[in-house]
Parts: C-alpha cells; structure tokens; sequence
C-alpha cells in the first residue's frame, strides 16, 4: 500500500485503540473477543455521546495504513473473531485500502463496520465486498429530535438508505456453529427517554423494508453524558416502562431476533 489512499487523500487515520473487546453483542465477541478497533472522530454529533473524549475531542493517535494493517494482524493471532471498526464512516478510503492488504497479507475473519448508521449509500457501495457485517445504529425516527441532539435533521432519510444498502449487500445475519457470525446485518437501537428515538417508526420501517429476520440489539444504557443536562427531556436514564414499551413494539412487528438489555436498568 502506497502513501495515498484510493482516492489519492493523505491516508494516516487516527486511531484510539485496537484490542480484544468482550461487551459487543454475543455473536461479534463471541468466547474470544472481538478486534475492536476504535477510531476517532465521529461523522455525528450526539450531544449525550457517552465516548465524547474519542468522538468530539479527537482524543487518539495517528497511524500509517501499514501500522493500522498490523494491527488487524495482530487481533487475528490474538485469537479475535472479527476486525471491527468503530465509527468507520469518516475514514471510509483508509479502511477499505487496509483491508485489501490486510487480506493480502493473510487476514481471514470478517470485517465488522460498526456505524452510527449515518452513511451514504454511494460510499457503502465503495465498500461492498469488503465488508462482511454491518452492524448500524437506528438512532432516530424522526427529524426533529436529529436535529436537536445530533444536528443532523436528515438522519431518518440517510439511515433508512443506508440500512437497506447495507442488507442488500451483506443479507440478514448469518453465524457459525458457535453462534458466532459470519456476514450480515445487525441493528442497534439505542431508546432515548421521551420516546425520543421513536421506536415504532424504527421497528416498522425495518419490519415492512428490511426483513421481520433482522437481529436487533435493543439498548437500555442510555444516560446523560457529555452536554446532555443541557437538554431537559434526555438529563435522565429510561425507566422500565419506557424499555418495556420499545419491547412490545418489537413484538409488534413480529421483530423475535436480536438482544435485550434489561438487567442494565
Ligand atoms: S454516533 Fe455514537 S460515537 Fe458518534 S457522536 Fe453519536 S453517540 Fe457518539
């Protein structure tokens, strides 16, 4: 790999770390852990992002595409089942070179793209066949509460183009004979107090436009982090209720794939 990217731009990436990670869901870290390879920055900006020192303050270093390739390398002998990528989208061009030398080189596991699943369609198709499991947020059904907390009004529209992009690459999720995956689609659906996430919009689009297959990670862990106590309606935790709601909407839309979160509340 040369010292420019595939699409000629300085390709040093910025990294704030690279190990085994055991708190994915069960199929991406599995019995021996997923290569979790953080990145820093974030193409949104939540303002109750509970990782604000990588994602808003740039905390993390600078690396060649060599040493981020070594790195994927030395997950694998470590024992990882996958490379996952978190908060890929902003260094797109950079992953996509590292993977096609990582897998010169000799990388066999699967490549994890963990989004905020604010990604635009022509850059998906830049990655496909690189890719093995998308694994996006379904952040907000609507505009308003976007704009409000993640100044980003057409995060619906983008979101729901992406996930469906993402599907028809990669299909519904597929894993091993340990349960452990293998390619396709996982969606995480973070529930903000207030029903400010608007579930139902979320599990229906999903339902009706991905597929009633689709594992979903449902996530109570929700709390007020970073600017959050600015903003009254999220200065809180969910209750029980709240999560039991976006519980029943699942069953709603026949959604019987995926992960509950229960125990955290
Ligand atoms: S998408 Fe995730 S990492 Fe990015 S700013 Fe929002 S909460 Fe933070």
């Amino acid at each position: 790999m040369g010292e420019t990217g595939i699409c000629g731009q300085t390709d040093k990436i910025k990294v704030s770390s690279a190990n085994l990670h055991f708190g994915e869901e069960p199929p991406i870290s599995g019995f021996n852990g997923s290569g979790t390879i953080f990145l820093t920055g974030c193409n949104l900006n939540c303002v109750y992002c509970q990782n604000y020192p990588i994602s808003q303050m740039q905390n993390g270093r600078e690396v060649s595409p060599l040493t981020l390739v070594d790195s994927m390398l030395r997950l694998q002998e470590l024992g990882a089942h996958n490379i996952n990528f978190v908060t890929p989208t902003h260094f797109n061009a950079q992953i996509a070179d590292a993977i096609v030398a990582a897998r010169d080189r000799g990388l066999k596991i699967p490549i994890v793209y963990n989004s905020s699943g604010y990604d635009r369609v022509e850059v998906l198709r830049m990655m496909e066949g690189l890719i093995e499991i998308y694994m996006p947020d379904m952040r907000y059904g609507d505009e308003n509460a976007a704009q409000c907390y993640s100044s980003a009004a057409d995060y619906p529209r983008i979101n729901r183009a992406a996930v469906a992009e993402m599907h028809r690459q990669v299909g519904d999720l597929q894993t091993d004979e340990n349960e452990v995956a293998t390619r396709g689609l996982l969606i995480r659906h973070l529930v903000l107090p207030n029903n400010l996430s608007r579930s139902e919009e979320i599990f229906k689009f999903i339902s009706e436009k991905i597929s009633p297959d689709t594992y979903i990670s449902l996530m109570s862990q929700y709390f007020p982090a970073f600017r959050a106590n600015e903003y009254p309606q999220i200065s809180r935790r969910i209750t029980k209720k709240e999560y039991a709601v976006a519980k029943k909407l699942m069953e709603k839309y026949n959604l019987s794939n995926g992960w509950f979160q229960d125990e955290i509340l």
